[in-house]
């Protein structure tokens, strides 16, 4: 964790400081109609980062209040994915448990003439609302009394008017110059049932009158919002203030939402290309959900490293892709295991070596501590068909006829011959093993400077590989909808072979395969036949000077 205050942490630094709190009580509210994605990861580590930080508390809230959209898979998904970042919440809560909290407290807007129920329609409502250059007009129900207020409020609860009938507004202020405060609706009729409390309510709040009454009872001190609820901060502080909430109130801080280059951040997208079938499911390995780069590959630790590094600012912007994925590579090539896989397999017999023996292969040289693997090796093995040039190009260290290499963890080889077919393409090499050339006991006293991977033939294993872009195509100029710059070739299957010790793997075990770029074990696996998803390339295409 940064040493370095965000201005949130700024604020919060104050109120402690004032003694306006004294602990500090955040809280993460997803709605669940959908999987948590790349965004949610930063306002997860915003507010369970201020939890650590302060040694204070932090909820997980379901926003359930809307009664239509919700499913248990996107609430179990939901925690799934946040234990998964590393974070685990105080308390678990859903927004609907405070369904009678929040009718009590509109009753006691009512009460106190600072709530109103209005007959008028969602386009009457819309047209008497003014703009930003007029006032409002007045509802022709504004001046109802609170007893009759009560009386509609009750027979609206009781089911007595049909949807749209008649809403609940707050009465503040038709010619305030925030729209949000011209009597906003903050309860409406709505016959729908709903998963966590069944038939009890035709009645439902709005989300802003419903928020600031959950953050408010449940005592959080600082409500960390994304920008574009800014200009619904003075109708949050209404609602707490005059429902009468005990000191301290809830404070809501806006910071502005993570966007990443050809990044699709919208729920209703993602759900769009899941239902589709455009993708293989919410966890696809090209999709942005927590869920798709977990299978991915993108290490947890990665992720939170990327929201620090990227900061927590009030001004919208746009971040590379790629800096995500360098924060990623940072972190693999830390703890990755480096092991063997060749792509385009071109067979090398080995004339002078016979028999069998199984090498000791360093795993990681930039780990803490080296560990080593067993590697078979034998008379027949494959390289990479692009290792080796028949008429190679000046300083070409890689193999060519009557040239040398080193074989990764093991011997350098020469090549004697390279055998064609009738159309002048090489099928086969044949090579001869250098005496005493053994790595980590070489006496031979050559020198060679390339050194590539390669696999045993008789052992290696025969593996499925999606490389994976982007879903979507780069930004052209003029076209906003996603759908037209949806990746058709966003997935590729290639075949390889690897060293035999990935029989061993687990789903979720990451690798570097030498020289290629990082790649994870799919649960698709099925017994020998592995299937591995493309993390990243081993290249570094973030320039930060862009
Ligand atoms: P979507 O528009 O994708 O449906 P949402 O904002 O409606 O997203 P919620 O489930 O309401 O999704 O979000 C839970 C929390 O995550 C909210 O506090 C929201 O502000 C925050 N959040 C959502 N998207 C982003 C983002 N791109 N960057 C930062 N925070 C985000
Ligand atoms: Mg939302």
């Amino acid at each position: 964790m940064s040493e370095f205050k965000n201005f949130i942490e700024d604020i919060i630094d104050g109120d402690l400081a004032s003694g306006k709190v004294s602990e500090v009580y955040t809280r993460f509210p997803p709605e669940p109609n959908g999987y948590l994605h790349i965004g949610h990861a930063k306002s997860l580590c915003i507010n369970f980062g201020i939890k650590a930080k302060y040694g204070g508390k932090c909820n997980l809230r379901f926003d359930d209040t809307n009664p239509s959209k919700e499913d248990v898979e996107y609430v179990e998904s939901i925690k799934e994915d946040i234990r998964w970042l590393g974070f685990s919440w105080d308390k678990l809560l859903y927004a609907s448990d405070y369904f009678d909290v929040m009718f009590d407290c509109a009753v006691k807007l009512i009460k106190k003439g600072l709530a109103y129920v209005s007959d008028e329609t969602a386009d009457e409502i819309r047209e008497r609302r003014g703009t930003l250059y007029e006032p409002g007009i007045e509802s022709p129900y504004r001046n109802r009394s609170a007893e009759e207020n009560l009386k509609l409020f009750f027979e609206m609860r009781d089911g007595v008017y049909a949807d749209g009938a008649k809403v609940l507004r707050a009465k503040i202020d038709m010619a305030s110059p925030n729209l949000n405060m011209r009597d906003p609706v903050i309860y409406r009729v709505l016959h729908a049932a709903h998963h966590n409390t069944g038939d009890k309510w035709c009645i439902y709040p709005m989300y802003d009158f419903a928020h600031p009454i959950e953050d408010a009872y449940e005592g959080i001190t600082h409500s960390i919002c994304t920008l574009e609820f800014e200009d619904h901060r003075p109708l949050y502080d209404w609602v707490v203030r005059e429902c009468e909430f005990p000191d301290p109130l809830p404070q809501q801080i806006e910071f502005a939402r993570l966007n990443i280059t050809n990044t699709i951040m919208s729920k209703r997208y993602l759900k769009k290309l899941v239902d589709e079938g455009k993708v293989m499911g919410w966890d696809d390995p090209r999709m942005p959900t927590l869920s798709g780069i977990r299978r991915r590959g993108y290490p947890p630790e990665a992720i939170r490293d990327f929201c620090e590094r990227i900061g927590v600012s009030k001004a919208n912007s746009e971040v590379q892709s790629s800096y995500l994925e360098s924060c990623v590579r940072d972190y693999l090539n830390r703890t990755a295991n480096r092991v063997m896989a060749v792509f385009d397999p071109l067979k090398v017999v080995l004339t002078n070596y016979d028999g069998a023996e199984t090498l000791q292969v360093e795993n990681n040289g930039n780990a803490e501590t080296i560990t080593y693997r067993s590697v078979p090796f034998s008379k027949e093995i494959y390289i990479d068909r692009s290792d080796f040039e028949l008429v190679p190009p000046p300083k070409y260290y890689r193999l060519k006829p009557d040239g040398y290499v080193r074989l990764k963890g093991a011997y350098i080889i020469h090549c004697d011959e390279a055998l064609t077919d009738g159309d002048g393409n090489v099928t086969e090499l044949r090579c001869s093993v250098v005496p005493n050339s053994k790595s980590g006991e070489d006496v031979s006293g050559m020198k060679v400077k390339g050194v590539i991977q390669w696999v045993d033939a008789a052992t290696c294993a025969d593996v499925t590989v999606r490389k994976l872009q982007s879903l979507l195509t780069d930004a052209v100029d003029g076209v906003t909808d996603f759908n037209e710059r949806f990746n058709a070739d966003s997935m590729q299957i290639v075949q390889a072979k690897t060293e035999q010790s990935l029989l061993l793997a687990k789903v979720g075990d990451r690798f570097q395969f030498m020289r290629v770029g990082y790649y994870v074990l799919d649960r698709d696996s099925k017994g020998k036949n592995l299937v591995f998803n493309e993390i990243v390339s081993l290249k570094d295409s973030f320039n930060p000077a862009k």
